[in-house]
């Protein structure tokens, strides 16, 4: 097994909203493309940020997406989400919420309502997983996976432990159903904790660094809020928590299909691009009450 390196490490830019409720750093494509990243489409990081008390819960209001799934990750704060197969729920810190566009969804997002009336602190990623064009058709679905339910594997000697969200690690498998390999782990390291991942070489790997900061391969220095991209040339990296840390890790095979998006579609050609649009228009994707 030889070493991944790092190919970089990208510095939070500058947040945008989406909504009113999410204050974003786009990390994926960012300056990537989604080729580059497959089958990594998006990933916006909510980095820590203080929502003042409101009435009227801040958010996303309806919208559609197609051909692929969103995951999102609570790390502070609280969001209820709604969408148009009936399916819905409070995605509690510490959760993950895995929901399957596929063949076209509707749905809302928000602050939770007793979380918006007092405010906080609020931290969370959420990333897109492109789906196969074999499955961009199917039936929506939605995986609430609770951190009460998360597979974990304790680190030796009390120094941690990794959260299996997808994929497996050390043997210990994630519950999520993902379509195509995808790893998706929370490693939460304590000072000093030192640990090796392995993925396969051309599978794209990244981290983000959601707390602290950590040293990879002995080497580079990955500072909190920090997304780093590692490159295809070996297998195996190690992180180093440099102070307790909580460090997202992703690696996923790529589909290396073609990729027409635009906005919330992601779709294989510019002809089925225009049909999602087509059937979004239409109100093919069903009814969901503002
Ligand atoms: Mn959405």
């Amino acid at each position: 097994m030889s070493t991944k390196t790092l190919a970089r490490i990208t510095k939070p830019g500058t947040p945008h909203f989406v909504g009113d409720g999410f204050r974003v750093h786009n990390f994926i494509p960012g300056s990537s493309t989604m080729q580059e990243m497959d089958p990594f489409i998006m990933l916006d990081y909510n980095s820590k940020y203080t929502f003042a008390p409101s009435e009227i819960p801040r958010g996303v209001g309806v919208h559609p997406h197609k051909g692929f799934e969103t995951v999102t990750i609570a790390y502070k704060g609280k969001v209820e989400h709604g969408d148009s197969t009936g399916s819905g729920g409070v995605i509690h810190e510490g959760d993950v919420q895995w929901m399957t566009a596929a063949g076209g969804i509707l749905h809302k997002e928000f602050h939770e309502k007793e979380w918006s009336k007092k405010g906080g602190e609020f931290q969370m990623v959420q990333l897109w997983v492109n789906l196969p064009a074999a499955h961009k058709h199917d039936q929506p679905g939605y995986q609430n996976l609770r951190n009460a339910d998360m597979a974990r594997v304790s680190l030796p000697g009390n120094s941690g432990e990794v959260e299996v969200i997808a994929g497996e690690f050390n043997g210990r498998k994630g519950s999520a159903k993902t379509f195509s390999p995808v790893h998706l782990f929370n490693a939460k390291l304590k000072k000093g904790a030192k640990t090796e991942f392995s993925f396969p070489k051309d599978y794209t790997t990244a981290i983000l660094m959601i707390e602290g900061s950590s040293k990879v391969n002995d080497a580079e220095t990955v500072p909190q809020d920090h997304f780093a991209m590692f490159r295809r040339d070996g297998e195996t990296f190690a992180v180093e928590a440099l102070e307790d840390t909580v460090v997202l890790i992703l690696s996923g095979e790529q589909l290396k299909e073609p990729i027409a998006a635009h906005g919330p579609f992601v779709m294989n050609t510019r002809e089925e691009l225009v049909q999602a649009f087509d059937d979004f228009n239409k109100g093919k994707f069903g009814f969901l009450e503002d």
